[in-house]
């Protein structure tokens, strides 16, 4: 029987993950399909109750439902119950196991992006959503000392402030309103900066002002393309990565989870790429990708192999240091 893996969000036709997920599966010699479902938050427990047929190897989960999946599956991984976010899914039998390998994912990201330089300390993360959450989590267990979140909704940075309590007793961790005359008084004292919010994923709106971002700043986006923010930081000075790396390496741990094997990195990547190039398209019709916006640059626009991209030759795909030409 042909097994089955969805992506649960909404919308979700602007994911890229079906491209590489498709191709994994193929080489892989997996008899899978990977579909998007597209459900709002109404339709998830429905969602829920048809992934536990014996068709459905898992799922994978996206905007806006990463938190509310939480409390739908039978158990949780250790990184799932430590960010309250789900973003994959496995099968035990009819029990669903939730995952979170956007932590992973950012992590690796985060390196990435930090390059050869000493690990910071300090960052201002936007957003306060599952993605943050993962975020968060990842910046904590890096051994950042302090952590200011912003959310447009300032009680939800407030509750996942709360969540990782425990967790951060020993750093400064801090919800802040959205004002921009804080986060620019926060960027300066900071060193990372992290877009976990959704702006910018299907249009060229941007979270924060170019005037209030300094120069020097490591700056990464989680919306896999080039966003306005990015092209807005570079400009700055800083150097900045989109959110390919995070989603590639989320997509084969997710791979390796509901399939035993290995994932294809450099296959999944491919793909990856070769969707943002066909400027597959979001639910609002807008560019999902833009090929030009991979890999982590500086403010010249260029590759930065000192920050990012290491300047051996290796495997981009796997996060080690790579040859300055290929994008990752
Ligand atoms: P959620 O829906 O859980 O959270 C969305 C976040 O964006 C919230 O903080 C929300 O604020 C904020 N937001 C949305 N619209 C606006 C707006 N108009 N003005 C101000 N704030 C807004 O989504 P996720 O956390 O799952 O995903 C967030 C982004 O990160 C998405 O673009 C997603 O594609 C990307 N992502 C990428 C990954 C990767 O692998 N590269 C992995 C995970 C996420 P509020 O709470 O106030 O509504």
């Amino acid at each position: 029987m042909t097994k089955r893996v969805v992506l649960i969000g909404h919308p979700v036709a602007h994911s890229l993950s079906g491209a590489m997920q498709q191709a994994a599966f193929d080489d892989q010699g997996v008899d899978a399909t990977y579909e998007l479902w597209d459900r709002p938050p109404i339709g998830l427990p429905d969602a829920v109750t048809e992934l536990r047929g014996d068709d459905f190897l898992g799922a994978n989960v996206t905007i806006p439902h990463k938190e509310r999946m939480v409390p739908l599956v039978d158990r949780l991984t250790e990184e799932a119950h430590a960010t309250g976010a789900v973003n994959t899914i496995t099968k035990e039998g009819k029990r669903l196991v939730g995952h979170n390998t956007d932590v992973p994912g950012f992590r690796l990201a985060l390196d990435k992006l930090v390059g050869k330089q000493k690990m910071p300390r300090t960052a201002v993360v936007l957003g306060a959503g599952g993605g943050a959450r993962a975020v968060v989590f990842g910046l904590i267990t890096e051994g950042f000392q302090r952590i200011i979140v912003f959310n447009r909704h300032l009680h939800r940075a407030e509750a996942m402030v709360k969540h990782f309590s425990r967790t951060a007793a020993h750093m400064e961790l801090r919800a802040m309103p959205w004002h921009e005359s804080i986060i620019e008084s926060e960027l300066a004292k900071s060193k990372v900066l992290v877009n976990s919010t959704s702006i910018g994923l299907t249009d060229d709106a941007t979270p924060i002002p170019a005037e209030i971002i300094p120069p020097e700043l490591l700056v990464l986006d989680l919306i896999y393309k080039r966003t306005t923010f990015l092209r807005d930081a570079e400009a700055a000075g800083c150097t900045v990565s989109d959110g390919e790396l995070m989603l590639l390496h989320q997509g084969a741990a997710a791979f390796t989870l509901w399939t035993g094997k290995p994932a294809p990195l450099e296959l999944m990547q491919r793909k990856l790429q070769e969707a943002r190039e066909g400027g597959l398209r979001s639910a609002e019709g807008e560019p999902a990708g833009d090929a030009a916006g991979a890999g982590a640059t500086n403010g010249t626009g260029t590759t930065d192999g000192s920050a990012a991209s290491g300047e051996s030759t290796g495997d981009s795909a796997t996060g080690e240091p790579t040859g300055a030409a290929t994008p990752d």
